[in-house]
């Protein structure tokens, strides 16, 4: 027999095994003895009232055993003779279409512009310490791409997209721990996410697929409008009938290359504007309350306000994180976040940022589909100081300072190239910066003592999704011009996170694999 029950336990309680037992005894109307296996569905922590609970649903076996689903690596082929499939791209989208293609027995070959995961280490300490970027390797690009050296959240509400279970099932049988299977919000950390990046090349490899590093493609081989292979390094051809182009959003030398050739993309809407740090024991307390800011895990948040026609919301938050440089170019500056499994850091930062459309970008109108492009590249100049000291330390301001237009003493900060007290408003046009003042002052309302002079804000969080969209058929996820062209990922924009790129990128492999069968 199998018992279905959802358990509201105390911080306590949450995670002590044989305390859930007995209450799933209880629960069951059974002994302990006769539970032969506790199945853990979901766990959720509901923090709305002071009162925070965790709720649990279980799976109790009675007198029987549950049916284990074997391993998704059972599935994969023996690919090496089979027939070839190009990927442009090792980041999300293009490992998990890589992994699909094993699934399907279609041999993945992929082009990845950047280093493996562990040589990408020295950039980015280069990229911290001496603020000299390698522009093909960095935060954005690399093996695992932009999600590697990241928060490693892995909820989306992309659900609809695919099948998320599964592929966080293949982050566990790659060393992800169990618990991203049932936690409703969950985090891998930096401190893991290379080691698991690794584990899934070397099952893309053992099972036939080649990776070739340090590969840059540099153009698409086009017959008529068909796409025949692609250039690597401006040098070596590869030939394939079907291409899937999964270069995320930092790719800028691909937009280019598409407008040049005149194959059809579109700019498309995205946001902009700063991290906001916060000392995370002051997030705790917001959230929890003083009882609870020890025994639950650093709080996070996540806001929304509609100012005027544009929305504000809180983007990427990392309770326990850092800031980091996540620049692709020397001469812009750009920050994300990200954090370690633990997220222990003594901060929480967020990105707060404010949409932005074709009406912002119409200055920049003559550039047609990379009119969004120019608009982002410009300003990320705007907020590039290329200070002496280290050239990406970063425009930051008090909090208090950026709303009420003082000057107040900057705060500690985790970003390491250090910050530059600026009035960060006249960087932005002004009726984005008076939306991101107006969305700050609704979200205290909801967050009481979210607005405070112990927080900073610093700039320029502006890569939140591409600003151009490779524009592709619905049914076919082809590109709408090019036969065999499968645009996937962020980059394509189709997908944002790492979890949906993921699932873009199976699905991509799949359209990919109808269209080889019907070609
Ligand atoms: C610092 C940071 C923190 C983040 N935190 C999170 C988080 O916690 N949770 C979350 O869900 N998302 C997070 N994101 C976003 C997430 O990483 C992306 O949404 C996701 O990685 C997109 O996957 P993708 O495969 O489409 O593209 P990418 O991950 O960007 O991968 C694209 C790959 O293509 C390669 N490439 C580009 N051009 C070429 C070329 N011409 N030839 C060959 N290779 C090329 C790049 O080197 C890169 O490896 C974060 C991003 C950053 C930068």
């Amino acid at each position: 027999m199998i018992k279905s029950i959802q358990l509201e336990l105390k911080p306590s309680q949450a995670y002590d095994d044989i305390l859930i037992r007995k209450i799933a005894s209880r629960y069951s109307n059974c002994k302990e003895s006769e539970i032969s296996r506790i199945q853990y569905q979901k766990r959720s922590l509901d923090a709305r009232n002071k009162k925070p609970r965790y709720i649990l649903n279980l799976n109790v076996f009675i007198g029987e055993d549950p049916d284990l689903e074997p391993d998704i690596m059972l599935r994969y082929k023996d690919v090496s003779e089979a027939r070839e499939v190009i990927i442009i791209g090792a980041g999300p989208a293009g490992y998990f279409a890589a992994l699909e293609a094993l699934e399907i027995g279609l041999k993945p070959i992929i082009f990845e512009r950047g280093k493996d995961v562990r040589s990408r280490r020295r950039d980015l300490r280069a990229i911290q310490q001496l603020g000299i970027v390698d522009n093909n390797s960095n935060y954005c690009f690399g093996e695992g791409g932009a999600g590697t050296y990241s928060d490693g959240k892995l909820y989306t509400r992309s659900d609809k997209r695919g099948n998320v279970q599964k592929t966080l099932k293949i982050f566990v049988e790659h060393g992800a721990v169990n618990d991203i299977l049932i936690d409703s919000h969950p985090h891998i950390g930096s401190d893991k996410l290379p080691k698991i990046i690794q584990a899934i090349r070397e099952t893309i490899l053992k099972f036939g697929g080649e990776i070739n590093f340090n590969s840059k493609v540099t153009d698409l081989l086009l017959e008529d409008n068909k796409v025949i292979g692609v250039e690597v390094n401006n040098e070596s051809l590869f030939f394939a009938k079907a291409v899937i182009l999964a270069t995320g959003h930092s790719s800028r030398d691909i937009y280019y290359l598409f407008n040049k050739k005149n194959i059809f993309i579109e700019d498309k809407p995205y946001a902009v504007g700063f991290r906001i740090e916060h000392p995370q024991e002051l997030i705790n307390e917001i959230q929890y309350g003083d009882d609870y800011s020890d025994v639950l895990p650093p709080a996070a948040y996540n806001l929304t306000a509609q100012v005027k026609s544009r929305g504000v919301f809180s983007f990427c938050m990392c309770p326990g994180g850092i800031i980091i440089p996540s620049v692709t170019n020397s001469k812009e500056l750009v920050v994300n976040g990200m954090s370690m499994s633990a997220r222990n850091a003594q901060f929480a930062n967020s990105g707060i940022v404010s949409t932005v459309d074709k009406f912002d970008f119409s200055r920049f109108k003559s550039s047609g589909a990379l009119s969004g492009l120019k608009f982002q590249e410009n300003l990320e100049r705007k907020f590039y100081t290329g200070l002496t000291d280290h050239a990406l330390i970063a425009p930051a301001q008090n909090l208090l300072g950026f709303l009420f237009n003082d000057r107040l003493k900057l705060n500690k900060t985790s970003y390491i190239p250090g910050l530059i007290d600026s009035d960060i408003g006249i960087l932005f046009p002004n009726d984005i910066a008076s939306a991101l003042k107006l969305g700050l002052q609704s979200f205290d309302k909801r967050l009481k003592g979210f607005v405070t002079a112990e927080a900073n804000v610093i700039g320029l969080e502006s890569r939140t999704s591409s600003p151009v969209r490779i524009t592709r058929d619905k049914a076919t996820l082809m590109h709408v011009q090019i036969n065999g062209l499968f645009p996937a990922g962020e980059g394509a924009g189709y997908s944002g996170g790492i979890i949906s790129s993921a699932l873009d990128g199976q699905n991509s492999m799949r359209a990919a694999a109808e269209f080889l069968k019907v070609e």
